[in-house]
């Protein structure tokens, strides 16, 4: 059976935690999903269809990877794709008791399906789009947090 997995998220923007843990997913599994939330009502500050565009640059070396928009339940949503896994960064002991729940949620509503955590690569452990975002706003350096393909348009949108 062929492996395919959703990591889901806002990538608003994609960082280079985010296309690590798209990289590494792309690596173990037949094909992999980024699944862009599409959440007018938290205010993204880019676009759903800008950060699908950034997250395709972001991973047009990777041939397994595919970028969507999706909203509604995401048990749902798995279950008409035939994904059988979530696959998730975990940064540090803060985002744990989150994805802990999260995972225990998806599993009562879709039992078939399952979650994974990648533990975050050390060098963006720390690393946030909100984080990103709020550097990028004060003059900063983002050059090390966004990747390159994506990095003068990501400046431009948030300066
Ligand atoms: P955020 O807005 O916190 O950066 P997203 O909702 O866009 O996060 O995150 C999507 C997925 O990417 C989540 O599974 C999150 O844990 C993971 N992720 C985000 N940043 C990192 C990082 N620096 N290292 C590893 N995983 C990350």
């Amino acid at each position: 059976m062929k492996t395919k997995v959703i990591c889901p998220g806002s990538f608003d923007p994609v960082t280079l935690g985010h296309v690590d843990i798209i990289t590494r997913a792309s690596k173990m599994f037949d094909s992999v999903v980024v699944g862009v939330l599409n959440n007018p009502a938290k205010n993204p500050s880019f676009t759903t269809e800008e950060r699908i565009e950034l997250l395709k640059k972001a991973t047009a070396g990777l041939e397994n990877v595919e970028i969507v928009a999706f909203d509604g339940l995401l048990a749902d949503y798995t279950r008409e794709r035939g994904i059988t896994a979530i696959v998730k960064g975990l940064r540090a002991v803060s985002d744990f008791e989150y994805e802990f729940q999260q995972a225990l949620f998806n599993k009562k509503l879709n039992p078939d399906l399952e979650t994974l955590f990648l533990t975050s690569n050390s060098d963006y452990m720390y690393l946030s789009s909100s984080g990103v975002k709020q550097i990028a706003s004060l003059g900063g350096d983002i050059s090390s947090f966004v990747p390159e393909c994506v990095h003068d348009e990501i400046l431009k949108r948030l300066k």
